[in-house]
């Protein structure tokens, strides 16, 4: 098995498993990794996570040229402009990830760190997450805001839509995903509580320990 199949395999076996698990439903969502020649693999346009084909993704050259499978994504604006200001970036996911989602239409949350200080793992795996505004789907405008952020943040969240990830492979984007999900899940299990979060501190000697592109 050469490492590109097991790469297919390895996206479809994820986004089936988020799909089960209820973290993205429908036909949403989308996910796309480098292949070993410098060239993509992205989800195509209009399948639910939960039956993806790994002979059918959509597959480009190195240049960005499509050269077989299905028609990607619509949303590729989104995962290029990732892999364009972040060299690091070996995947990119994007959900649309109901308490994500919820947490978006907060009035209280800051655009500039999505989500409260609540656990370890989701500043190490996130770090500061951007909240940008909603966008009509499909508008390219969204892959011009995540340029706009030059590189510096891995993750951001649009409103109203659902979170987009990278990684530096393909589990790691899903991993991350998945911290984002559950974090908002218990940011709003916690909402109206006067809930002890993370003080600055912790925050700081996390973001040393575990050098954590914080962003500040
Ligand atoms: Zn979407």
């Amino acid at each position: 098995m050469t490492e590109e199949s097991k790469l297919r395999d390895l996206i479809c076996t994820l986004a089936k498993s988020m799909f089960d698990r209820g973290l993205t439903g429908g036909s949403t969502g989308n996910i796309s990794a480098r292949t070993p020649d410098g060239g993509l693999l992205v989800s195509p346009t209009g399948i639910s996570f939960g039956r993806l084909d790994p002979a059918r993704l959509s597959r480009f050259d190195a240049t960005g040229r499509h050269i077989s499978g299905d028609q990607p994504t619509k949303e590729m604006p989104l995962h290029s402009a990732f892999y364009g200001t972040r060299s690091t970036t070996g995947a990119v996911v994007h959900l649309h990830s109901c308490h994500s989602v919820a947490w978006s239409m907060m009035p209280d949350v800051d655009p500039d760190n999505f989500l409260p200080p609540m656990t370890p793992y989701a500043i190490m795996k996130l770090g500061r997450v951007k909240l940008l505004p909603f966008y009509m789907p499909g508008d390219p405008a969204m892959g011009d805001a995540v340029r706009g952020l030059a590189g510096k943040r891995s993750a951001v969240m649009l409103a109203n839509h659902g979170p987009v990830v990278a990684g530096k492979d393909i589990e790691a984007a899903c991993n991350a995903i998945e911290e984002l999900e559950d974090t908002a899940r218990l940011a709003m299990l916690m909402r109206g509580y006067d809930a002890k979060m993370l003080t600055p501190d912790q925050v700081q000697n996390l973001v040393t320990k575990f050098n954590v592109d914080w962003d500040a």
